[in-house]
């Protein structure tokens, strides 16, 4: 019998995950009839009840495995230790807050067994119930990585996708520390259906995103997946050098023919600030590649495990 695993990522999710789990096992008995599940469900170093959950779901439920991390990793670190958990013929990542809908699934199942696909991904084509500064920051984002990158980043995408088992195995392969997984998905390939949908907003429970966190997970992609800053900043370099070296024959030339009249500081000053702000400018782009490098050689775990339902 086939397999699919389905993965659940959850940080301080006690009210989210019991009807997470009451409507994912009704969705399993309506329409999956001769499938095996498992689900796993990676406790991402929470501070409520939710391994308590989990725990009771095992006890219950010989389906549910987890793995429960040390401290807060991150949810691109929890979707990687579900996807090196999972042993399915099928992986799908979800969230526990049922914004991206089990009831999906189906749909999502039958373009990769009938039509041929490799990988069956959501796309949420609204964003009902988001702050409207996040979404327009959200939306030049996308326009501007897109520009930047020769990755396509799918505005809109979620991490809620089906995959085949050889997808899971080619991003598995890919250990790198900085994840950023909208990236990563586009990078290993693979025929995608693109499913689209309204937005949900979360059954219970807040979101874990701040503007401030979205905003680094925002630099993140772009030097994941561009070095496209590092060349603008050798554009601007080289455009100042041609500046000022027009701008010395033209003085040298004013005071041949006029003379010299000391005139002229005020502009200079600003001139001294302004090359001084976009020389320190490109050495922090620099530096955020750099950082990065710095992280990735140290070649520290993406994550690391305090319990699994193999510890009981
Ligand atoms: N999550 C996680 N680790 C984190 C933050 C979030 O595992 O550090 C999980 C969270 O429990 C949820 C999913 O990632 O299942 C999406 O989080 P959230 O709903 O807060 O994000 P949003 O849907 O608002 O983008
Ligand atoms: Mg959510």
């Amino acid at each position: 019998m086939e397999k699919i695993s389905v993965i659940v990522s959850c940080y301080n999710e006690e009210k989210a995950l019991p009807l997470f789990y009451e409507e994912m096992e009704r969705v399993r008995k309506q329409d999956f009839e001769n499938i095996d599940f498992e689900y796993i469900f990676v406790d991402d170093g929470s501070k409520d009840k939710t391994m308590d959950i989990i725990r009771d779901l095992r006890n219950k439920d010989e389906k549910v495995r987890y793995v429960s991390f040390s401290r807060n990793f991150g949810k691109e670190s929890a979707m990687y230790a579900g996807l090196e958990a999972s042993t399915g013929d099928y992986v799908t990542l979800m969230d526990a807050d049922l914004q991206d809908p089990p009831s999906l699934l189906r749909q999502m199942f039958d373009s990769i067994k009938n039509d041929g696909y490799d990988c069956s991904a959501t796309r949420r084509v609204t964003r009902k119930g988001e702050p409207v500064i996040r979404s327009f920051c959200a939306r030049q984002f996308y326009k501007i990585i897109n520009k930047m990158s020769d990755i396509e980043m799918v505005d809109g995408a979620r991490d809620y996708r089906l995959m085949k088992r050889k997808m899971v195995d080619a991003i598995l392969q890919l250990k790198e520390y900085n994840r950023y997984s909208k990236g990563l998905w586009s990078f290993v390939g693979f025929k995608t259906k693109w499913i689209e949908y309204e937005n949900i907003e979360r059954v219970a429970g807040e979101t874990k995103w701040s503007f401030w966190k979205l905003f680094k997970y925002a630099l993140e992609g772009i030097t994941a997946f561009s070095t496209t800053p590092l060349i603008l900043s050798s554009i601007i370099g080289i455009l100042f050098c041609i500046i000022a070296f027009l701008i010395i024959v033209a003085i040298i030339i004013k005071t041949i023919v006029l003379g010299d009249p000391t005139s002229g500081w005020p502009s200079l000053v600003c001139i001294i600030f302004l090359v001084s702000g976009i020389q320190l400018f490109s050495l922090g782009i620099i530096g955020q590649y750099l950082s990065k490098t710095y992280l990735e050689v140290k070649n520290r775990p993406i994550y690391i495990v305090k319990e699994t339902e193999k510890d009981v």
